[in-house]
């Protein structure tokens, strides 16, 4: 039996796919490559190609045994979701109602999928839990929860049974340093903090520091890429042993500053890091910070990776090695 790890050569999908090859599952990759790289995929079977061509996934669930999938493949940035959301309701939300018909032919009753805290939209309280209200400020996190909810009604009508994983910031990279983040364009503070040590950026801009936080700037909720592959496995775990469908919030609990991370990064690095201050970003609330106590409890999830200093060390070693990404 294998498991379909559908954008399984993106960054967080690569490193889920990393972590199932350690456990010694078969593992099929579907991926367009639109984002993902093809040396991101550590091993198992890769298929290049569109969720929405029938025929393609149609041959992916034909040749092989599938009895669980994990979906990542999905566009994922908040800024282009806003100008172009047909190009997100078309790939993300028409994309997962194409795996869905598929999983019902092929009878696949198993789907663990990478949602997103954007489903929250602005936070009622910190930290949020898994029965705040959900609404989304931005398209890419509205494609994400109808996505969630299509899944629910094929549990409903078809038995397909869910694991919903919703997360805000990924980062670090795998520890064997042959997979990490690399993204055109690049918009996350992690990676971005670290060109500047690499010295292909000048300084990190700091988007506002008014913020009714204790430094004024915003506070985000770091996971770590390996930390969030492991919940995908467990949600599986769960879902194999007859789980029911659920949602659970991925996150340390902890939260950290945007100063926090470019003074860590500055220790990990031993580079000055210059930093500018401008204005606010549009649509940055102040603190996002998920509480995964259900998580930890359901699904017996222990994050291992939490300190600020070992998700930015991870990172490090990972830019540092590739500077260029995986061109590199
Ligand atoms: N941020 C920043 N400068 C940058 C990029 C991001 O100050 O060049 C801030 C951003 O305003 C947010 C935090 O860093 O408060 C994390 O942003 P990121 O884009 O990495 O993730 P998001 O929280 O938007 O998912």
């Amino acid at each position: 039996m294998a498991v379909l790890v559908t954008g399984g050569a993106g960054y967080i999908g690569s490193h889920a796919v990393a972590a199932l090859l350690e456990k010694g599952e078969e593992v099929v990759i579907a991926d367009s490559l639109y984002q993902g790289h093809e040396q991101a995929v550590l091993g198992g079977k890769l298929y290049i190609g569109d969720l929405r061509d029938e025929q393609f996934l149609a041959q992916v669930f034909g040749e092989n045994d599938i009895d669980g999938v994990i979906h990542f493949a999905a566009n994922s940035l908040v800024g282009e979701s806003m100008e172009d959301p047909g190009k997100y309701y078309h790939n993300n939300v028409y994309g997962t109602l194409c795996l869905l018909e598929q999983m019902k032919k092929a009878g696949v009753k198993r789907i663990v999928f990478s949602s997103t805290a954007a489903a929250y939209g602005e936070p009622e309280r910190v930290p949020i839990d898994e029965y705040d209200r959900t609404v989304p400020t931005n398209a890419y996190g509205e494609t994400k929860l109808a996505m969630e909810k299509m899944i629910r009604w094929f549990d409903t009508a078809h038995g397909i049974k869910s694991i919903s994983l919703r997360y805000f910031n990924a980062a670090g990279a795998h520890e064997s340093g042959k997979i990490g983040e690399d993204h055109h364009p690049e918009t996350h503070l992690v990676p971005l903090v670290l060109e500047v040590a690499l010295g292909q950026r000048e300084h990190i801009t700091v988007f506002g520091d008014d913020y009714p936080t204790e430094d004024g700037t915003c506070i985000r909720d770091y996971v770590h890429v390996s930390d969030l592959a492991d919940a995908h496995l467990l949600a599986l775990d769960r879902l194999r042993q007859g789980g029911e469908s659920a949602v659970y919030n991925l996150g340390n609990g902890l939260g950290y500053s945007v100063k926090q991370v470019i003074e860590t990064a500055r220790h990990v690095t031993g580079h000055a890091i210059p930093a500018v201050t401008r204005d606010r970003r549009a649509g940055d609330p102040a603190v996002l910070v998920a509480s995964s106590a259900r998580a930890r409890d359901e699904l017996g999830w222990s994050p291992s990776r939490s300190r600020l200093e070992d998700i930015i060390s991870s990172s490090w070693n990972w830019h540092r090695t590739h500077p260029e990404g995986f061109k590199s």
